[in-house]
């Protein structure tokens, strides 16, 4: 029997997918754009091209590594010098493609060390993936690249598989080396995400960053709240997307059914930058999923 997922159609469609929507947040994000329309517009793409965010588009700036979204009443707009995380997530039929990268907005230049190190720690993630190989040959090699230009990787973030609707799906590949004795198998779905800082290396939680998940199906008892599960599931989302009154109304009492995710923040409040490639396995290596 093969190893490779039976619709590997989709998870190259929505990796190629998610990758040009990455590109297309990194030309758009210009000083004086709002936050709010760049996340929608790098939505707007993904379903303009047949699939779905599998996630809110996370737009985290400067000490904030993941998970901040912009709501819908947000006003803020990125300032030039902003390090900004665009982190985009598509999917197809439930096949998943997770994809970031790390621009600073304007043209100030003051952490081009940093991003480069985070591109090149993930190449050197990449080109370190072998079937059978041990998932600690990544870890090593994103932290010998994260090193070599004197950084700290974040060593609490990780990068991790990805199954059908299941964005973490077990495995972790870490951004350091010594902490997984796991294997790669061939026919695997990986996301690898090294996030690099001039800080503490460690994250801590932070605000409420606008993304929500359903914990479990809320059943019919509430028709708008089925509504929405039907739409969303157990993937993540924003109230961002949600315009009907009725299932926002819903949404805001049904807390308990809700996990909400916090912004990760860098705990010295140092700057980070993150680059991140869905990757399969192949038989003799990665193929990168979200080139683009
Ligand atoms: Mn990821
Ligand atoms: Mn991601």
């Amino acid at each position: 029997m093969s190893p490779y997922p039976a619709d590997l159609e989709h998870w190259r469609r929505a990796g190629r997918i998610a990758g040009e929507a990455r590109e297309l947040g990194l030309r758009l994000a210009r000083p004086g754009l709002l936050r709010r329309e760049l996340a929608d517009r790098i939505e707007a793409y993904i379903r303009d091209q047949g699939a779905e965010p599998a996630f809110p588009t996370n737009l985290s700036r400067n000490w904030e590594a993941a998970h901040y979204t912009p709501s819908e009443s947000d006003e803020a707009t990125l300032v030039a010098g902003d390090l900004l995380k665009v982190d985009v997530g598509a999917h197809v039929q439930g096949a998943i493609a997770d994809t970031a990268a790390t621009i600073e907005v304007g043209d100030t230049h003051r952490y081009d060390r940093l991003v480069r190190s985070v591109r090149e720690a993930l190449d050197a993630g990449v080109r370190a993936v072998r079937p059978n190989g041990p998932v600690d040959d990544v870890s090593r090699a994103i932290e010998r690249a994260v090193h070599a230009q004197g950084f700290k990787p974040v060593v609490d973030l990780t990068g991790h598989s990805i199954e059908s609707y299941l964005l973490h799906a077990g495995k972790s590949i870490p951004n350091v080396g010594g902490y997984s004795t796991a294997t790669f198998h061939e026919g695997e779905v990986v996301a690898i995400e090294p996030f690099v800082t001039n800080g503490d290396g460690h994250i801590e939680d932070g605000p409420f960053g606008n993304i929500v998940r359903f914990r479990t199906d809320p059943g019919d008892r509430d028709p708008a709240l089925a509504r929405a599960f039907d739409r969303f599931r157990t993937l993540p989302f924003t109230t961002r997307w949600v315009t009907d009154a009725a299932e926002k109304a819903s949404l805001k009492g049904a807390r308990r059914l809700l996990q909400t995710y916090p912004v990760f923040v860098e705990t010295g409040r140092g700057w980070v930058a993150q680059a991140e490639h869905t990757i399969l396995v192949g038989p003799t290596g990665a193929e990168v999923l979200t080139a683009a």
